[in-house]
């Protein structure tokens, strides 16, 4: 890959909180598809049994998706590397390991393994980080798109994550229960131990103001948000548009949807946002690159 320096690795960045609906799956797709559109190669893993990210890549997960289509096969310990359940997408550049109710069952058995692995001296045994290490070379980017829920799923990704992205409307409702997750997540990585026997530390934990609105509430708590989490918020925010939610009613994305069916400033308005987002997401991972 001309982009990427020699030796360095895949940077995985979860996408995260405990809210649904704050716009973690078209996070997760759109920015996916913006870093193929500069070059890039992008494996996304959907973490979230309800499968929407899955859905976003055209899949239908109750029909589509089997145990060996998830990153169940690493969970029960009959797969070491997380290549067997990679499958590629519609979308130039992007692969996907898909996710469907079924994988609901990760919180079962995780838990289970993790006994027997603290038995055998490991103080966090991470599925997902393990599973990866055989394509990191393959990939530029991996992003992992996480369950409404501080789960053993969740936890896996974060723990397996170079950096994390909170996406975060600004309604007071979501900040209240993003400060929550915030400090619960803080608390819990910085309590578990990494790989190496060391703390687990993050390249990068951000806030992306999404969905944001104009009206004098929004801009109260979106206000509130860049108070409490200062230079964590990212420099690049998402409006709440039309085109972004016409587009996620046919399961697409700004990206896929074409520009002429739209006015030009509305849709302007949409692709801009995201493309900023892409920008600086590429700067970041950039920079992990070259540590
Ligand atoms: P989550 O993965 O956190 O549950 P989604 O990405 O599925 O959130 O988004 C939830 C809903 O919000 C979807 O119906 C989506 O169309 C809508 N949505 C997300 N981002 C925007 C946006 N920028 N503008 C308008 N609607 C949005």
């Amino acid at each position: 890959n001309r982009l990427r320096p020699a030796g360095a690795e895949a940077v995985v960045i979860s996408i995260a909180n405990f809210k649904g609906g704050v716009g973690k799956s078209t996070t997760a797709m759109t920015l996916a598809q913006g870093l193929t559109l500069l070059g890039h190669r992008v494996l996304l893993i959907d973490a979230d049994p309800q499968g929407s990210l899955s859905t976003l890549t055209g899949l239908v997960p109750d029909l589509d998706v089997q145990e060996e289509d998830t990153f169940m096969l690493l969970a029960l310990g009959e797969e070491d590397s997380i290549r067997y359940a990679i499958r590629p997408t519609y979308w130039d550049g992007l692969d996907i390991v898909a996710a469907a109710p079924l994988l609901f069952g990760i919180e079962f058995n995780l838990p289970a393994r993790q006994v027997k692995e603290m038995a055998n001296g490991f103080e966090f045994w991470n599925v997902l980080n393990l599973g990866i290490d055989d394509v990191r070379e393959d990939y530029d980017v991996i992003i992992i798109d996480t369950a409404p829920a501080l789960s053993y799923g969740t936890v896996n990704a974060l723990m397996a994550s170079n950096g994390i992205i909170m996406p975060l409307p600004p309604n007071a409702l979501d900040f209240a229960s993003g400060a929550q997750f915030w400090t619960l997540f803080t608390d819990l990585t910085e309590n578990l131990i990494g790989a190496g026997g060391s703390t687990k530390t993050f390249d990068f934990i951000n806030v992306l103001l999404s969905r944001v609105d104009s009206d004098d509430a929004s801009t109260m708590v979106r206000k509130w948000i860049i108070q409490t989490y200062g230079d964590k918020v990212l420099p690049a925010e998402i409006p709440r548009t039309v085109v972004t939610s016409a587009a996620s009613a046919e399961f697409n994305t700004v990206y896929d949807i074409s520009r002429y069916d739209w006015n030009a400033r509305t849709y302007k308005r949409a692709r801009e946002a995201y493309d900023n987002l892409v920008a600086y997401m590429e700067g970041v991972v950039r920079a992990v690159w070259l540590k």
